[in-house]
Order: C-alpha cells, then sequence, then structure tokens
C-alpha cells in the first residue's frame, strides 16, 4: 500500500511518500511560501536527484496538485499516476476530544473546522489540504491524526484548570496538549527496543525543538503533558514564554494598552528564548552566544533546561517512579550540551547518562551510563510514519 502524508501549514506544504510494505519513505518534499511571492517546491526521491522548481504556488489547491505532479514526473518522480496513492494521511494539530485518527467525512470535517478557534493558524491550513485532495483525488480515501489525539488519555484532574467549570465547559476549556503523535511513536519505539510493551513502563518522553514539551505516559497513556489549552503552555521555547503566572496577562494590558492580539504575539513570537536573551530562538545560537559569555543567552539556557528539570522531577512523582527517558525532536535529538544539563544531578531519581554516549546527534542511541536503574534514549521522531500507520490501518479497516 502506497500512503502520501500532507502536513498543511499556513504557507507550507510537507509531503512523504511511503511504501508500506517495508515501512520505506520513496519520495519526500516542501512547497513553500504558498500564496506568497517566491513559491518554491523542493522534492528528493530514493535514487535521484534533488528537484527545485520555483513557481507560483496560490493556493493549497496548487501546491498539492504541485506534489501530485512531481511525484508522478518522469525524471523525479516515484509513481506513474496519482491512482497509485491508495490512502492519504493528514497531520492535524487541533483535534479537541478526538482519542485517535479517523476517517476523511463530513462530519470530521465538520469538527476540524469547528476547532479552528482552537487553533487559528494550523487547522484552517489542514482543511485546505484535505479538500484540494477531494478535489484532486475524489476515491482516495482520507485520513486526519490529531496531535491531541495521544493526550486525550489523560485523567480529569490532569485536564482540568482550576477555572468556573461551567465557563471552561462552554468555551472546551482544558488542557489537550500537542506533539502527541511524536511522544507516542518515541515511546512505543523506546519500548521496542527495552523489549516490554509501553503498557509496562513508566514513560517520560521530552520533544524538546522550536516548540517543547514533556509527556508522562503510564499504562501505555498519555498520562500528563507541559502543553495546555494550546501550546503555549508549559516550558520555555524558541519563541514561547511557557508558563507564567497568568496575572502577568492583565497587568502587562494594562500598563502598555495591549490589546488581546497584542498579548498574544508578545507571548507567542517575541517571548521564551529570543525574549530573554535578545539573540535568538534558535538553540544553536545560545549555545554558541553562551560559550562566547553572552550572560543573557546563559540565562534563557539556564531557564530552559531548569523547567525542563522541573517537569521531569514532577512527572516521576506524578507516575511514582520512572523506566525511560526520551530525548527527541530538533534540540533532543542533536544537543549533546541540553541532554547532559537536563539529566545533571537527577541520579538521585536513578537517571543517570554516560557522557560519551550521549555524544550523538540526529540517531537512535541508548545514553543511559552503566548501572544506572532508568534507561536513557535518544530516538528521532517520525510523525509522519505514525501518521502513515494509523492511515493504512483505518483504511483497510473500513
Ligand atoms: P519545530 O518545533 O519547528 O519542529 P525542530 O524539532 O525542527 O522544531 O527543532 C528545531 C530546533 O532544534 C532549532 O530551533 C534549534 O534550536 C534546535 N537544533 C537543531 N539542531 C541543533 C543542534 N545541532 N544543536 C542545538 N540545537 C539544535
Amino acid at each position: 500500500m502506497k500512503i502520501l502524508v500532507l502536513n498543511c501549514g499556513s504557507s507550507s506544504l510537507k509531503y512523504q511518500l511511503f511504501d508500506m510494505e517495508q515501512e520505506e519513505v520513496l519520495a519526500k518534499g516542501l512547497v513553500e511560501r504558498i500564496g506568497i511571492d517566491g513559491s518554491v517546491l523542493t522534492h528528493s526521491a530514493v535514487g535521484k536527484e534533488k528537484y527545485i522548481f520555483e513557481t507560483e504556488v496560490s493556493d493549497h489547491k496548487v501546491a498539492v496538485r504541485l506534489c501530485l505532479d512531481a511525484l508522478t514526473d518522469p525524471h523525479h518522480g516515484v509513481i506513474n499516476n496519482y491512482q497509485e496513492i491508495n490512502a492519504i494521511g493528514h497531520r492535524v494539530v487541533h483535534g479537541g476530544t478526538f482519542p485517535h485518527s479517523v476517517l476523511v467525512d463530513s462530519s470530521s470535517k465538520k469538527a476540524i473546522s469547528e476547532l479552528e478557534a482552537l487553533a487559528p493558524l494550523h487547522n484552517g491550513p489542514a482543511l485546505r489540504g484535505i479538500t484540494a485532495c477531494e478535489a484532486i483525488l475524489p476515491d482516495t480515501p482520507q485520513v486526519v491524526a490529531f496531535d491531541t489525539a495521544f493526550h486525550q488519555g489523560m485523567p480529569d484532574y490532569a485536564y482540568t484548570y482550576s477555572l468556573p467549570y461551567e465557563l471552561c465547559q462552554k468555551h472546551l476549556i482544558r488542557r489537550y496538549g500537542a506533539h502527541g503523535t511524536s511522544h507516542q511513536y518515541v515511546a512505543l519505539r523506546a519500548a521496542a527496543i527495552v523489549g516490554r510493551p509501553l503498557k509496562d513502563l513508566k514513560v517520560i518522553t521530552c520533544h524538546l525543538g522550536n516548540g517543547s514539551s514533556i509527556t508522562a505516559i503510564k499504562d501505555g497513556k498519555s498520562y500528563d503533558t507541559s502543553m495546555g489549552f494550546t501550546p503555549l503552555a508549559g516550558l520555555t521555547m524558541g519563541t514561547r514564554c511557557g508558563d507564567i503566572d497568568p496575572a502577568i496577562v492583565p497587568f502587562l494590558m494594562e500598563k502598555e494598552g495591549f490589546s488581546p492580539a497584542d498579548i498574544d504575539h508578545l507571548m507567542n513570537r517575541q517571548s521564551g528564548v529570543l525574549g530573554v536573551s535578545g539573540v535568538s530562538s534558535d538553540f544553536r545560537d545560545i549555545e554558541e552566544a553562551m560559550a562566547s559569555g553572552n550572560d543573557r543567552a546563559r540565562l534563557a539556557w539556564d531557564i530552559f533546561v531548569y523547567t525542563a528539570k522541573k517537569y521531569i522531577g514532577a512527572y516521576v512523582a506524578v507516575l511514582n517512579g520512572i523506566d525511560v527517558l526520551v530525548f527527541t525532536a530538533g534540540l533532543g535529538e542533536n544537543s549533546a550540551l541540553a541532554r547532559e544539563a537536563i539529566c545533571r544531578d537527577l541520579d538521585y531519581l536513578g537517571i543517570n547518562i554516560d557522557k560519551e554516549k550521549n555524544q550523538v546527534r540526529g540517531q537512535e542511541r541508548e545514553i543511559t551510563a552503566e548501572g544506572s536503574r532508568v534507561r536513557v534514549f535518544v530516538i528521532p521522531t517520525n510523525e509522519e510514519l505514525m501518521i502513515a500507520r494509523d492511515t493504512q490501518a483505518i483504511v483497510t479497516a473500513s
């Protein structure tokens, strides 16, 4: 079975075509600057030269067509015609209370559309991608996989905010979490390496990238996660503030005359590591600035490491222990410095990493120190494969 996985952003479309027999990626690519000047497609396929094509891409439908044309191109393509694609899986950021991936039909589309209010930058583009595929490939089944779905296993006391209950019900305010597909993938992978079912393990997964979240996993389900109603909560991130005292919001609005949109922009785009350091939102720049003695870069780094440690400690407490700790995503997979700093002085919890083994970048590796009780892994995430697996299972079952 061949499955196309699409990830539509507001101005981009990422795709991967899988052959599910070997779970192998046949081709992947990216359409950037949709609806903006200078749109470009970058496409690479197994055994073929990289293909870069600059053309006008006015909307997501044009972008989907461009991706399909690249996949079927006689020189750069890997399939002969569109019909070779058996199913399409879409990444959707906000799935509300959907506990798993679902087939695209009128009711799931309606639900995604209604959830746009909770993820305005993400659910709209995903819906446009779905509509484009329906128009171009009307007979190909489509599935949506939600970033929030894995976290639907959380107990009510972990997802309910202590605000007036009726108000939260009315506005669907609760913890939803994010990066669920990634947390689930790396947890399952870690369990496979350890050789025990995930449901028998207490796992903490750290997805550390531009956006970062940490999840506590018990009985194979997400028990708690650091992101909340939106992906703004939790850790200090590239440009997001993470957890702050909520009283700061009305205080700043009053003092600075900020509108709701202004304060939202400030917390999402101008805060976090960028806001504290004044240097960059990219941890590579922060590491470099810190090495050359920049004090605010050091402070931003220390805040990040400290909050990550606090979440790990809190989650060990709520899980009543920990068997496995996993690092993934841009920073988690690539930064030995970040992993070492976060794991330093966690020996009381049974977490010790091996300095040599920790010198790994973007590769799967166990970094546990000899004799350490908790097993620590670096596992590159693969959300697309998870979506392709879900798509295959749902389409086969239906
Ligand atoms: P996103 O949340 O956008 O998906 P990624 O998971 O791709 O982000 O992570 C991107 C971040 O990972 C970059 O902003 C950078 O801070 C960090 N990163 C990537 N490679 C390295 C590296 N070698 N050293 C330190 N940080 C890195």
